[in-house]
């Protein structure tokens, strides 16, 4: 056998999709799962209740979430995933993103010394070199029945000044880790996400896969 095999017990299955446990925006835990067992993985992963390190950071903008955990499935035509946990709190937010952005959050977060800067590092240096600041990163809008679910934005301070800039959620997650920014979700798209869910995960069921 000459691939490495899925780390549920006894289970022969080709490990296809990695999944990183991220702590404090650096990799705590290591998994490869199978296709099968990843949808066990997240049935369990989704069951767990727990509170997101540190105080809880409510503010104007939102409320912050960091990342918990994300998986990457190299798959032509997959998703891979990126778990937000709020900080402080137990609520969490999911949402899918490309194997590039995937791999991306990866490098950063597991230390990997690429020999060459990648864009999000090459974007954080050109907000510096303009004489910017990424301030911090908002999910603005959510819309559960449009292929695109949520919306993202980039807050840049420059000479005193803020600067808005939309982009993709998964850049703005990737941004804010490489920058060391808080990601926040607002007021609004928390109301819309867990309206009807009570409970202690109060995992929005649209959101897992
Ligand atoms: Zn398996």
């Amino acid at each position: 056998m000459d691939y490495e095999t899925c780390c549920f017990p006894s289970c022969p299955g080709r490990a296809i999709i990695r999944v990183y446990g991220v702590h404090e925006r650096t990799v705590s835990e290591r998994k490869s799962c199978c296709d099968e067992h990843i949808s066990t993985f997240m049935s369990s992963y989704f069951a767990r209740a727990r509170i997101g390190p540190g105080p809880s950071q409510p503010s104007k903008e939102g409320v912050a979430f960091d990342v918990e955990m994300f998986y990457l499935d190299p798959r032509p035509n997959e998703a891979s995933f990126v778990a937000l946990r709020e900080v402080g709190g137990d609520r969490m937010v999911g949402c899918e993103i490309g194997v590039q952005d995937a791999a991306s959050l990866w490098w950063h977060v597991d230390s990997f010394q690429h020999p060459r800067p990648l864009i999000h590092s090459t974007t954080s240096s050109i907000i510096t070199l303009l004489g910017g600041e990424l301030d911090h990163v908002v999910v603005h809008k959510y819309a559960p029945s449009q292929k695109v679910k949520h919306e993202a934005k980039l807050i840049i301070r420059h000479a005193g000044v803020r600067r808005e800039l939309e982009v993709r959620i998964s850049d703005a997650i990737i941004l804010a880790v490489v920058c060391d920014a808080p990601i926040f979700i607002a007021h609004d798209v928390n109301n819309q996400i867990f309206q009807n869910h009570v409970g202690v995960t109060r995992i929005p069921r649209q959101l897992a896969r």
